[in-house]
């Protein structure tokens, strides 16, 4: 058995990793262990790129991911990812057996690793015999959720699987693209076999005409052909030795495939890929060295903390242009030894260089390719001297002539008999003062189509890539689709992802409803911890062996956590407040359960901006007025055509709390549109608005909630989070949401009847959460609130009664299309990319954080705003003959109103300063809003006396 790569080892098999780790442990403690872990697989995915090749659990895949049940739990637990919200922490902590001995062996149990535990042995264990009190540990335990109302390409850009039932094309391409190369079994071993015999035939006849008989070295060059392939190879027939030439692909390669393949890298190099080159442990040999700028780079990345840990330096072959074509690459041969031509040899000078100034170098030979034409023309068949195939290969014959008088200058060379480095005494010992001809330096030459002859010549490094693979790929673009899947997985998942997709789809063209069978449900009591139980969604237990950092997440808080997956029932513990009576007659119910080997707090809007966009839209959108109008546009196709109800709406969904200090929260902006017709009389009055559609295109997280009568009053489903004591813990309410999370709150679908008690509560519950930003969580005895900062739109036909920040009466346009039309309109993929991603970046905390408003703004606004009052009041005062009316004029409330609206007028035009410019622009557009306010105002209620709210603050 050839162990596999460490990447594809944790990837594939982490409980296997883990345990390993613990073997080669010294510290066995379980803090020691855990730190071990996580260190690990910290440092296998913590870029990006690596991080995505691990499974995001979805609804659509986690039937897939769980373990077998009778699989050997060693090799069948998944690493995953879990981009989820925190909905329950008061699980508590649980006990939980972190070594077990068996004969000799210790098993840990840390991260599922009680998975591998016998089970006949380990219950028999606990009963007879308590285990040692240092075998136990504690670990943290969570529930989470899916994230709520998260938005469909958001979870794309997730990489979660589209959940079953939508098409998803991208399974398909992948299927598809993998199908092609991994679906019959490889040719390469029995391939390469076959040249190690023509190699070995080689050989035998070069004895026969005086040749040494030394067996080169084969190199498979396995360019464009994928892992798979080369994996065979390698178990298949022990090949040990491949080259590529394309650094990034090799790069790729390496990190799928055994770690004890031997890399050659025989391409072109270019100066930016030392990084690359260094980072690859088992790069074993560097044939195409031509430059010395080359060398330096090389010496430089690889001596670099960043490398990859070494055994050993690097060797290099210098390339020879033996042919002389312009085409190739490789300096010119030395053909002589006379000192005058000597000293102007490049290649001399190369030689010296890195003898004496790369010490994480190695010169080890020179390599050509040669001119395609030379390559056939030696009768191999009859030879009948080593001189006589040698002679009818200029390309040969120069390469050998190269190395002889390379050696023989370099012994004679002043500045390597003077460098003193004990390195370069040991290290070219043979290449200095050794007797043989050759000094050790080796010979790369031979090909598919001359390496036999070049056996014969002498070579000692063949390299064959067509006679051993096959016919490359006719394009790399090809090539590289064909193993796209191979290089995120790893050879061996994809072909069983293959086999599973393969299987059922042979029948026909059915292969949705294999999707069907692999359904994974969460046990009915479980339903009610999500938010949203009617969506796709996964939920389950997060189990963390980091307490510390266990005790900082809260609920409501999104993570992203990675780790080994399995199943489990709750914790049974003290939280269970209705006691042990109710709870334990039941049989525990097992739900999914993520070991976590790290989680980390991130933001709603972290989305990758570059997988969601795959456009190359540069700049920012929302600073472009074309870009932002044309939003705008979109938006109000969602509120009868109104552009200034569209302004607002894009205000209000990015604008998050970036002060809160007691009962004080800057920065949100609940916004109700008013004069919003209600749901079509014949259609559900839970229907989607047009504006939800629109918003669920451009944001991360969207939520709609239903103010329909029934359902507020429906005391299985309230609004908040409670517990019941019904032994899954806390229940969540649907606003249990992210932070940045977008409500759509529609009062035209409440229609008539009287609030219940819970209709009541819920109201209140929502309430809250418009005004004071917090959300009521209700236990048997208690009740508590935490904060939260949810977008909110408050759609109602009359002006709500819920509490708003400001409010914006509809001017529907006219033949502007319906407030519930179910069609969205086709958006170009780069614009809406372009829109998603400067949304992202105007909603996220750190834009409001870092928003600044200069001194010289503010006493703009001051003096301004104290000037409008005075004239306001003068105004007033003329009017009311003599008598100021204290009711009309502009408050403070005005003030703090324009306040917000400025700053997030100014975000969303990507301005990071406010400036006077959009100040002004601010109260034209307060001053429009309070002019329709008044507008819509029944005349009879507008009399100084009531006509006080301006443009609505409700506070
Ligand atoms: C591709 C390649 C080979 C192998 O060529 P085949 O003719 O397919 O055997 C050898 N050397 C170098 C430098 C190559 O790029």
């Amino acid at each position: 058995m050839v162990p596999d790569t460490d990447f594809t080892a944790a990837l594939n098999k982490p409980l296997e990793v883990v345990q390993k780790i613990y073997n080669d442990a010294q510290d066995k403690s379980s803090d020691s262990i855990t730190k071990l872990v996580t260190a690990h697989f910290h440092q296998l995915f913590a870029s990006a790129d690596a991080k995505s090749k691990i499974p995001t659990l979805s609804a659509a895949n986690i039937a897939t991911l769980l373990p077998k049940p009778n699989a050997d739990a060693g090799s069948s637990h998944r690493l995953v990812r879990f981009r989820a919200m925190i909905q329950d922490t008061g699980l508590g902590t649980e006990v939980f057996l972190a070594k077990h001995q068996q004969g000799d062996r210790n098993i840990t149990g840390l991260f599922g690793g009680e998975a591998t535990l016998p089970a006949s042995e380990s219950s028999a264990d606990a009963e007879h015999a308590e285990p040692d009190h240092q075998d136990l540990a504690e670990r943290a335990v969570m529930y989470a959720v899916s994230v709520p109302g998260q938005t469909e390409w958001a979870a794309q850009a997730h990489r979660e699987a589209a959940a079953a039932g939508s098409s998803d094309s991208s399974v398909d391409e992948l299927t598809n693209a993998t199908a092609a190369v991994a679906i019959e079994e490889p040719q390469s071993p029995q391939k390469v076999e076959e040249v190690r015999q023509r190699i070995r035939r080689a050989v035998e006849k070069g004895k026969a005409i005086g040749s040494s008989g030394k067996e080169p070295r084969l190199v498979a060059i396995s360019k464009l052909h994928p892992p798979s392939t080369i994996l065979a190879a390698h178990r298949k027939a022990g090949q040990l030795h491949f080259g590529e030439n394309y650094v990034q692909e090799m790069v790729d390669k390496a990190k799928v495939l055994p770690r004890e393949i031997r890399w050659h890298f025989v391409g072109g190099l270019q100066s930016n890929k030392g990084k690359l080159l260094a980072s690859i442990p088992n790069l074993y040999l560097l044939e195409t060295l031509d430059s010395i700028k080359a060398a330096n780079v090389l010496q430089k990345a690889l001596s670099s903390p960043d490398a990859a840990k070494r055994d050993e330096p690097l060797r290099v072959y210098l390339q020879v242009n033996t042919s002389g074509e312009d085409a190739k690459s490789g300096l010119p041969p030395i053909l002589s030894t006379d000192p005058e031509q000597a000293k102007e040899s490049e290649l001399l000078k190369l030689a010296v260089h890195v003898i004496t100034k790369c010490p994480n170098l190695r010169l080890r030979g020179v390599m050509t390719i040669g001119a395609a034409a030379n390559s056939s023309s030696a009768d191999a068949d009859q030879p009948k001297s080593v001189d006589e195939i040698v002679s009818a290969n200029p390309d040969f014959e120069r390469l050998i002539l190269t190395r002889k008088n390379l050696v023989e200058l370099l012994r004679k060379d002043a500045d390597v008999a003077k460098a003193d480095q004990t390195h370069v005494k040991e290290a070219y010992a043979d290449l200095l003062e050794g007797s043989e001809a050759n000094g050790g330096l080796e010979l790369s030459m031979g090909m598919s189509a001359d390496m036999d002859v070049a056996t014969m010549a002498g070579s000692d490094n063949v390299r064959v890539g067509t006679d051993c693979f096959g016919r490359r790929p006719g394009t790399r673009e090809e090539a590289m689709k064909g193993m796209k899947r191979e290089l995120e997985v790893g050879p061996e998942a994809a072909a069983e992802e293959l086999k599973g997709s393969s299987a059922p789809s042979q029948g026909g063209a059915a292969s949705s409803s294999s999707s069907g069978a692999d359904k994974y449900t969460l046990p009915r009591a479980f339903l009610a911890k999500s938010p949203i139980p009617e969506a796709p969604h996964v939920g389950g237990l997060v189990k963390l062996y980091d307490l510390e950092a266990a005790e900082k997440f809260k609920t409501t808080e999104l993570v992203e956590v990675i780790g080994i997956l399995d199943k489990a029932s709750l914790p049974q513990a003290e939280w269970q407040e209705t006691g042990s009576g109710a709870a334990s007659s039941a049989e525990p119910a097992e739900v999914p359960c993520i070991h976590a080997v790290w989680a980390s707090a991130v933001e709603l809007d972290s989305v990758q901006a570059q997988e969601s966009t795959g456009g190359s839209s540069s700049g920012n959108a929302l600073a472009q007025s074309a870009d932002r109008d044309a939003l705008i546009a979109f938006l109000s196709g969602g509120l009868a055509g109104d552009k200034l109800a569209a302004e607002l709406v894009l205000l209000a969904t990015i604008a998050r709390i970036h002060v809160r200090r007691a009962n004080l929260c800057l920065g949100a902006l609940t916004l109700n549109v008013s004069n919003f017709g209600a749901a079509g009389k014949t259609a559900s009055s839970a229907e989607q608005t047009q504006l939800s559609r629109r918003l669920n295109m451009l944001l991360p997280a969207v939520v709609d909630v239903s103010m329909e009568l029934a359902s507020l009053n429906d005391d299985r489903k309230p609004l908040y989070a409670r517990s019941a004591g019904e032994g899954t813990g806390l229940e969540a309410g649907r606003l249990q949401l992210v932070n940045g999370t977008t409500i759509v709150v529609n009062e035209g679908t409440m229609g008539e009847g009287q609030l219940k008690e819970s209709g009541i509560r819920n109201i209140r519950a929502l309430s809250s959460v418009l005004e004071s930003h917090k959300l009521p969580y209700a236990f048997p005895y208690s009740e508590f609130e935490f904060d939260t900062d949810l977008n909110a739109v408050v759609l109602s036909q009359g002006k709500s009664f819920l509490p708003f920040d400001i409010h914006c009466p509809l001017s529907p346009e006219a033949g502007s299309e319906d407030l519930y039309s179910s069609s969205v309109p086709k958006v170009e993929a780069e614009q809406l990319a372009g829109w998603r991603s400067a949304l992202l970046g105007a909603r996220s905390l750190a834009t409001a954080k870092a928003f600044e408003i200069p001194d010289s703004v503010s006493e703009h606004i001051q003096h301004e705003f104290v000037a409008e009052r005075r004239k306001e009041q003068q105004e007033a005062t003329d009017a009311h003959g003599g008598v100021a009316s204290k009711e009309g004029a502009l408050g403070q409330e005005d003030l703090l109103r324009r306040m917000s609206l400025v700053r997030l007028l100014a975000i969303s035009h990507s301005e990071k300063t406010l400036t006077i410019e959009r100040w002004n622009s601010a109260v034209e557009l307060d001053k429009q809003l309070m002019q329709r306010v008044a507008a819509a105002q029944p005349q009879s209620q507008q009399t100084p006396a009531t006509g006080s709210a301006g443009a609505g603050v409700s506070r």
